[in-house]
């Protein structure tokens, strides 16, 4: 191996992962000096310049309907926690849970061997396009436009699960 080589090496282990949004300027903006295959963030193009098909890029508008199904989790959580729900339920997906990193572990009294402490299992889905309807149909159930809170119905303490 040359040191180009594990320049390049390295560079793959240290590039960002995650999603990036896919406007040609944002892109720019992360890494100056991408032209076919960036070694900064995960995206690359192919020979006729469209990003390729493992980029992992959404667009503006996805990322906005992220945020808005984040924010409307967050609320319908503090509502029922202002309603006095903090039921001992833990996930679990993909053989990972929620106890892992959890501080609370010595005191809750959850022990997966005990009768009546089961994991919450969670569905695995398996694309985007899963994803996002199903965050759509959470935002259209709770009265919310997929692209913002305008919408918004306010229901009452403890009504939404
Ligand atoms: S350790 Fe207890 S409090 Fe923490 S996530 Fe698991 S069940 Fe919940």
């Amino acid at each position: 191996m040359d040191e180009e080589q594990i320049w390049q090496s390295v560079f793959e282990k240290l590039r960002l992962d995650g999603i990036v949004n896919e406007e040609p300027q944002v892109i720019e903006a992360m890494d100056e000096s991408f032209t076919d295959k960036s070694d900064v963030i995960p995206v690359s193009r192919t020979k006729s310049g469209e990003l390729s098909k493992t980029s992992k890029v959404y667009s503006t508008e996805q990322f906005g309907e992220i945020s808005a199904y984040v924010n409307h989790v967050i609320e319908a959580l503090g509502r029922r926690m202002l309603a006095g729900e903090i039921d001992v339920n833990p996930y679990e997906l993909k053989g990972k849970n929620a106890c892992t990193w959890c501080g609370y572990r010595s005191i809750c009294g959850f022990d997966e061997h005990m009768s009546g402490c089961s994991y919450r299992r969670l569905r695995q889905m398996k694309s985007d396009e899963e994803i996002f309807a199903a965050m759509e149909h959470g935002l259209q159930e709770s009265g919310m436009d997929k692209n913002n809170a305008a919408t918004e119905k306010k229901p009452d303490q403890g009504e939404e699960r």
